[in-house]
C-alpha cells in the first residue's frame, strides 16, 4: 500500500501549534509582523502574496503587503528594504520573487537584515544552513519536505536520497537538510546535464524532485518501495478545465503511485507545507528578536 503524503492536513497541524506560540508571545507583548513586497504585476506572484497575506491574517500575525509598480528602481526597492530592516513591527522580510528583469534579486536579498531574511536567501542563512547552525533561516520549500517526512515518521538515516534540481531556492537546501546531522542520509544532487537520471534515480530510497518539468519522473525512475516527494508545479493545458489548464507536478502521479512507499501528490502535497513554513520562521525570527 502507498502513503499518500497529505500536505494540506500536515500544515493546518503546523499551523495549529503556531497559533499557541503566537498567542503565548502575544501575551508577552510580542507580535509577529510579516512585510511581503510585490514588484510588478505577476499574476502567479500576486497570488502567492494573497494567499501569504492571508495566512498572517488567519494566524494572528501582524503583516505589510507592499505592491510597487514595475518601474519600481533597484535604489527604490533597496530604500523599503533598509525601511523594514529598521521597523520593529516587522521580524519578517520577503520579496516575491521573480522580480522584474531590471532589478538584481541577490542585491536585493544583500539589503534584507538576516535576522529579518524568512525565505532563508541570504548568504548569511545559506551559510548558517550549510554550517548546521540552527538561528539561521531554511528555505519554506525544502523545510516543508522535511516536516513532511518527520510528520510521517519516514526515516532518513542512512538512506539514499535523490534531490533532482540545484535550485538555490529548492535544490541545494533540500539536500543540505537531508545530508545534515539531523537527518543523516547519504545525498546525490542531479541536474539537466545529469547522465542516467533515471539510472541514477533508481538508486533512490528518497527522491524530491524539483525541477519545473511536468512528470519527467516516471515509473522507470523508481527503485520498488522508494518515498518519492514532489515539489514540482506546472501548468498544462487542459481543456475540460474552466481554467483551460491544471497543475501537475514533476512526478507522473499515475505511473509512480503504486510502486512507492510513500509520495505527495501535486497539489495538496509539498505545496501547503511552504507558506505554513514561512508562518513558522516569522514566529522564529520574532522569537529570535526578543530573545525568547
Ligand atoms: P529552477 O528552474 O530554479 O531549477 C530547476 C532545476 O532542475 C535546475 O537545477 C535544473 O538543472 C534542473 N533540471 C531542469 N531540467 C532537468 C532535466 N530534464 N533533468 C534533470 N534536471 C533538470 O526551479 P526551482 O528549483 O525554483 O523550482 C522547481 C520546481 O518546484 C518548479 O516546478 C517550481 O514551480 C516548483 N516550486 C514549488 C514550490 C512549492 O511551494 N511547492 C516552491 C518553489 C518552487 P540545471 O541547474 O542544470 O539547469
Amino acid at each position: 500500500m502507498t502513503t499518500i503524503i497529505d500536505g494540506k492536513e500536515t500544515s493546518r497541524r503546523v499551523l495549529q501549534n503556531l497559533r499557541v506560540e503566537i498567542e503565548q508571545l502575544k501575551q508577552a507583548g510580542h507580535t509577529p509582523g510579516l512585510a511581503v513586497v510585490l514588484v510588478g504585476e505577476d499574476p502567479a506572484s500576486r497570488v502567492y502574496v494573497n494567499s501569504k497575506v492571508k495566512a498572517c491574517e488567519e494566524l494572528g500575525i501582524y503583516s505589510q503587503k507592499w505592491t510597487l509598480p514595475t518601474e519600481t528602481t533597484q535604489d527604490e526597492l533597496v530604500q523599503l528594504i533598509h525601511q523594514l530592516n529598521v521597523d520593529t513591527r516587522i521580524h519578517g522580510i520577503l520579496v516575491q520573487s521573480p522580480p522584474p528583469e531590471h532589478i538584481d534579486e541577490q542585491a536585493v536579498i544583500l539589503n534584507i537584515d538576516p535576522r529579518k531574511d524568512v525565505d532563508g536567501f541570504h548568504p548569511i542563512n545559506v551559510a548558517k544552513l550549510v554550517l548546521e547552525d540552527p538561528s539561521g533561516f531554511v528555505p519554506c520549500t525544502p523545510l516543508g519536505c522535511m516536516e513532511l517526512l518527520n510528520a510521517y515518521g519516514i526515516p532518513t538515516q542512512g538512506k539514499h536520497a535523490v534531490v533532482i534540481g540545484r535550485s538555490m531556492i529548492v535544490g541545494k537546501p533540500m539536500a543540505n537538510l537531508l545530508v545534515a546531522r539531523k537527518a543523516n542520509a547519504t545525498v546525490t544532487i542531479a541536474h539537466s546535464r545529469t547522465a542516467d537520471l533515471p539510472g541514477l534515480c533508481r538508486t533512490a530510497d528518497i527522491l524530491v524532485a524539483a525541477v519545473g518539468r511536468p512528470c519527467l519522473v516516471t515509473a522507470d525512475f523508481i527503485k520498488p518501495r522508494a518515498v518519492v516527494l514532489d515539489v514540482g508545479i506546472n501548468r498544462v493545458e487542459d481543456a475540460t478545465r474552466p481554467r483551460g489548464y491544471r497543475i501537475v507536478g514533476d512526478v507522473d502521479f499515475a505511473s509512480v503511485q503504486p510502486l512507492c512507499s510513500a509520495i505527495t501528490p501535486v497539489p495538496g502535497g509539498v505545496g501547503p507545507m511552504t507558506i505554513a513554513m514561512l508562518m513558522s520562521n516569522t514566529v522564529k525570527a520574532c522569537k529570535l528578536a526578543y530573545g525568547e
